[in-house]
């Protein structure tokens, strides 16, 4: 660990640590090393939230700073290129599904202290519906919601056990797979 990325290119060593690490094939890193690249419009060698939104299609997603949250863990606001690989190898198909369901709860842990609380589901739920359902209404689903998941310990917010419980059945693990 520790390798340093250069700016301009990757190197061979590089590209195999990153492989083994995961999972990605070395066409894949190299595809995803593209992709990079042209995010990070300022060449700095990290992509700021400011240049993920300026994808069109990434702006449109309402839940664009949670899914940057997930790539940027120490919220620095510089998302290098190891850190883009790891978060988007947890959606490989092939994927750990513990993992997926991990990036999934932090979509909605917004203050990050392992449990998914009555006004986090609200703003969640809020940005995804936007203003198409009146306040009462929301606050209605999201009681519901709490009151269906919260069936360990009834303590009135969800854990990752608990939402792990409700998805369990779904098919999440596909549904959080993306074809690279
Ligand atoms: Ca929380
Ligand atoms: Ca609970």
């Amino acid at each position: 660990m520790g390798g340093h990325l250069s700016v301009d290119n990757l190197s061979a060593e590089e590209t195999e640590e990153l492989c083994q690490l995961t999972g990605f094939s070395s066409e894949q890193i190299r595809n995803l090393y593209t992709r990079f690249k042209h995010l990070d419009r300022d060449n700095s060698g990290t992509i700021s939230s400011e240049e993920f939104i300026s994808v069109p299609e990434l702006a449109m997603n309402p839940l664009i700073t949670r899914i940057i949250a997930l790539f940027d863990e120490n919220f620095t606001d510089h998302i290098n290129f190891r850190d883009f690989c790891f978060t988007l190898s947890v959606f490989r198909p092939s994927g750990n599904r513990e993992a997926k369901l991990r990036a999934a709860f932090q979509i909605y842990d917004l203050d990050n202290d392992g449990f998914i609380g009555r006004e986090e589901l609200y703003e969640v739920v809020k940005l995804m519906t936007g203003s198409y359902i009146d306040d009462k209404q929301l606050w209605k689903i999201v009681d519901k919601t709490i009151e269906e998941a919260d069936t360990i310990d009834r303590d009135g917010k969800i854990s990752l056990e608990e939402f792990s419980l409700v998805l369990k059945n779904t098919d999440l693990h596909k549904r959080l797979s993306v074809n690279f």
